[in-house]
């Protein structure tokens, strides 16, 4: 098998059975970059001479037998992970030069386990999005194809660049953050699994902040397993994020093919939404159909207030946006455009710096801040989300898993919804109650449509719970049979 098409786990093992060096695991991936990235653009940033440099003292790591669970495989980081020395650009013209000096916290666990860097991931501007079209760099071409079509096909966003280098082969994972679904919905859009921690699992220290109360970093790849894989190195407490959890990283890969007799799963009602499209409506039912063949148990759940996450998330991510990109004043950090005044300074360089839906974001959490509405609509939304947390907690005493779709539609063209923010922003109906209730939930794909792309299905569990989401993700992986691969991939580009 060509080395991009290897699963992690195979590839590890691969490497210390000396089958292949991690140089030329590494090559065949920034080779792959070289060859696709000027028509995907999945990598704002390619690594390529680092990259090379770490596999070979990945090589000589693995000659002395100190291999740890990554060493010498390839991964994107998305680009909104501090990264020591390499640019650092969120997807925004303000940080178009930013380099950090010193590693998030995530990408320091990966690289401790070993792990090679080949390249930045593009993404939504401040991780604001759902097609990967904000980016300051340029959109995302989704490596899938529509049967007989070559129309360019978002990815999903905002860790679209993430998810399409996995599916291409241009990474063998990713790493992804998501807020209100852009690890899952690009994930399912791309045809390959991603995974949204439990909000507090994997540190937040040196990933750029959208909104802090929501944001959570989570692994991208081929696999459940190779999931699993990284979020063990991923996650763990961390005293530099007063929001990291101080509890025991359980062994990950040990609920891979865990029994799931008697688990009971839940069917929300409120998840069958209109604009629910049939096919995936149909994927969801074979969902239920595997699971039940596989002894659990199918319960239906109610979680009433399903219908006000959307408002509600926007309401609180944008106030917290808001807030958070306070601090690109052109003073502390990026680009800066001259004024006479300091006001005009600030103006001409959020002006300059800022995309047209990151300023949008900003104006609506001001609005909604402001006094005079701080309680009509901030405080409001802090009270509506108590109440979806809640329904989760009260679903969660009587089923151990959910089970829904993870996006309405597979993904669209290009160009399609972008001058409808609204439409955009029903995309994210089904993955953002979990985001609000910090709940762990994680895509995996079941089949392709009648178009012939990808249709994921969302697991979503108990808080610190990812060890179910994988028992019952690698269930569905093994039902489904998902070895699907996409038209523009580094295999069929040779
Ligand atoms: N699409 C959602 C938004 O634009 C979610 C993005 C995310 O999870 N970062 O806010």
């Amino acid at each position: 098998m060509s080395l991009t098409e290897l699963t992690i786990a195979d590839a590890a093992s691969g490497l210390r059975a000396r089958q292949f060096s991690a140089v030329e695991l590494v090559r065949a991936h920034v080779d792959a970059i070289d060859a696709l990235n000027p028509r995907l653009n999945a990598y704002i940033t390619p690594t390529r001479e680092a990259a090379l440099k770490a596999a070979q003292q990945a090589d000589e790591v693995l000659a002395r037998g100190e291999a740890r669970s990554l060493t010498g495989i390839p991964l994107g980081i998305k680009d909104l992970f501090c990264t020591n020395g390499v640019r650092t650009t969120a997807a925004s013209n303000i940080l178009r030069n930013f380099v950090p000096p010193y590693e998030s916290t995530v990408t320091a666990n990966l690289l401790r386990d070993g792990a090679v860097f080949v390249g930045k991931t593009n993404l939504d501007e401040f991780a604001m999005g759902s097609a990967n079209i904000t980016s300051a760099f340029g959109p995302v071409e989704n490596p899938w194809k529509r049967n007989g079509d070559d129309a360019a096909l978002v990815p999903g966003g905002s860790s679209g660049g993430s998810a399409a280098a996995v599916a291409a082969g241009l990474a063998m994972g990713a790493t992804g953050t998501d807020t209100g679904g852009s690890i899952r919905q690009p994930a399912a859009y791309c045809g390959i699994v991603g995974l949204k921690p439990t909000y507090g699992r994997c540190s937040r220290f040196g990933t750029i902040a959208y909104a802090s109360s929501l944001d959570q970093a989570g692994p991208m790849a081929r696999s459940v397993r190779d999931c699993a894989i990284m979020l063990q190195s991923m996650a763990g407490f961390d005293e530099r994020d007063s929001t990291s959890v101080n509890c025991d990283v359980p062994d990950y890969s040990a609920a891979i093919g865990r029994s799931l007799k008697g688990l009971k799963v839940g069917i929300p009602a409120e998840y069958r939404a209109e604009g629910l499209s049939a096919e995936i409506g149909a994927a969801w039912q074979q969902g239920i159909a595997w699971l039940k063949a596989a002894g659990c148990e199918i319960v239906d759940v109610s979680l009433p207030h399903t219908k006000y996450g959307l408002a509600t998330y926007y309401i609180v991510a944008p106030a917290e946006c808001s807030s958070n990109l306070a601090r690109y004043d052109g003073l502390r950090f990026g680009e800066r455009v001259p004024g006479d005044t300091l006001d005009a300074m600030y103006e001409a360089t959020r002006r300059a710096g800022f995309g047209p839906e990151v300023r949008r974001r900003i104006m609506m959490g001001t609005y909604v801040l402001s006094a005079g509405y701080y309680d009509a609509y901030y405080l409001k939304a802090q009270k509506v989300r108590t109440l979806i947390r809640r329904d989760f907690t009260e679903a969660f005493q009587k089923v151990d898993v959910l089970l829904t779709p993870t996006a309405p539609t597979p993904a669209f063209v290009q160009g399609e919804q972008s001058d409808d923010p609204v439409q955009m922003y029903l995309n994210d109906i089904f993955t953002v109650p979990a985001s609000m209730a910090g709940m762990p939930a994680m895509s995996v794909p079941v089949g392709l449509g009648a178009t012939g792309l990808p249709l994921g299905l969302q697991l979503i569990g108990r808080p610190f719970d990812e060890e179910t989401l994988l028992a019952t993700g690698s269930a569905l992986e093994q039902a489904a049979g998902f070895t699907h691969r996409p038209a523009i991939r580094a295999e069929a580009a040779k």
